[in-house]
């Protein structure tokens, strides 16, 4: 492992620097990895961002977006860029299995990997790691990690409108995710180096298709089962479904969150066909530990009140695997307030 001064000390001369995030990435990862990017090339560094695939256009106006290489549209570059990397960020993720078959050429670069992250039980690989779980989110971490460096007046505009972008959608628009009040200290901050909290908000939420809202409107409506015993709701919806409103990458990304606007719901799980595998995701309240669930049950992970995993079976066998999981869980999802 590097000490923080050894860091230091690598990021004192120009250096070829790769940061990347996980595959899919979320308002998060971008706004980790392009905050960090506008202050390690403020830095005189030789810094790219390379995602694994490609994310939703709600997240393409952060500062630097054209800069971005996805290593799915561009398979060999970014092989080269990660085997002449000195350095490798690696965000928003802590297992090599997030960043699919771009995983396998970051494992195997020679590079220094340093991992910024707040996931639950990150693996072995990292030389050195900022990681705190209870942090809101990797751009907080981001915030925290140019401070231990000495830096923190180098943020710009441009750095902070990213990096706010990420704390505000990990933490769903300051719902969640939020243990102490360190989060409105960077917030603020953030605010005073220029981020546009209103022009951040609108570019991420105010920006559906109409197909988008209606489609929302469709899932809640006819595909939404409660459990109101088990103050559990779960979605699961078709290739078919997603085809008749014209869904695209992200725009079911937020339909999870939903069912616990509802009084005394604590659990929901959301279940969509994404043609080569059938994704889960599951939100909480309290103390049910959605984390462990995916874990336990279907080799998933992230957070104790957001999770998500992947699986072959079918949308019926992954959606019914689920719900006959839930009786087991009576007594948890009865405890809570
Ligand atoms: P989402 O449901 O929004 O895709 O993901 C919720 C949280 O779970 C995120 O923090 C994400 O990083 C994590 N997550 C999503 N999918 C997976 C997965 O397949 N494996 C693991 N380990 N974590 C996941
Ligand atoms: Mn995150």
């Amino acid at each position: 492992m590097l000490t923080l001064e050894e860091v230091k000390s690598l990021l004192s001369t120009q250096k070829k620097i790769v940061i990347t995030t996980h595959y899919h990435p979320d308002g998060d990862a971008m706004g980790s990895t392009l905050g960090l990017w506008h202050y390690l090339k403020s830095k005189g560094h030789d810094a790219v961002v390379i995602t694994p695939t490609d994310y939703p256009d709600y997240y393409k106006w952060m500062p630097g977006d054209a800069e971005v290489k996805i290593y799915t549209q561009n398979k060999p570059a970014c092989r080269e860029l990660v085997a002449q990397a000195e350095i490798i960020f690696c965000l928003d993720f802590n297992s090599m299995s997030r960043l699919q078959e771009f995983g396998k050429h970051t494992e195997a670069s020679s590079a220094k990997k340093i991992l910024i992250d707040h996931h639950l039980e990150p693996e072995r690989f990292p030389d050195f790691m900022h990681w705190r779980t209870e942090a809101s989110s990797t751009s907080e971490l981001i915030v925290e990690f140019i401070d231990l460096l000495g830096d923190k007046s180098m943020i710009s505009k441009e750095s902070a409108d990213c990096l706010y972008a990420g704390i505000l959608t990990d933490t769903g628009s300051f719902q969640h995710s939020i243990y102490s009040p360190n989060v409105f200290h960077i917030v603020a901050d953030l605010v005073e180096r220029g981020a546009d909290a209103k022009k951040v908000y609108d570019k991420i939420y105010n920006s559906y298709t109409p197909d988008r809202l209606t489609f929302f409107g469709f899932c809640l409506t006819e595909r939404m089962k409660l459990f109101s015993e088990l103050r559990c709701s779960v979605m699961s919806i078709s290739l078919a479904d997603q085809e008749k409103y014209h869904i695209e990458l992200g725009d079911t990304e937020g339909l999870v969150n939903y069912p616990l606007k509802m009084k005394g719901f604590i659990f929901s799980a959301l279940i969509i066909d994404r043609k080569e595998v059938r994704k889960i995701s599951l939100r909480s309240k309290g103390d049910v530990d959605v984390n462990r669930f995916l874990r336990e049950h279907f080799n998933g992970g992230g957070h104790k009140n957001a999770a998500g995993a992947n699986t072959n079976m079918s949308l019926e066998e992954t959606t019914e695997k689920l719900i006959n999981l839930l009786p087991q869980y009576t007594n948890q999802l009865n405890q809570q307030q």
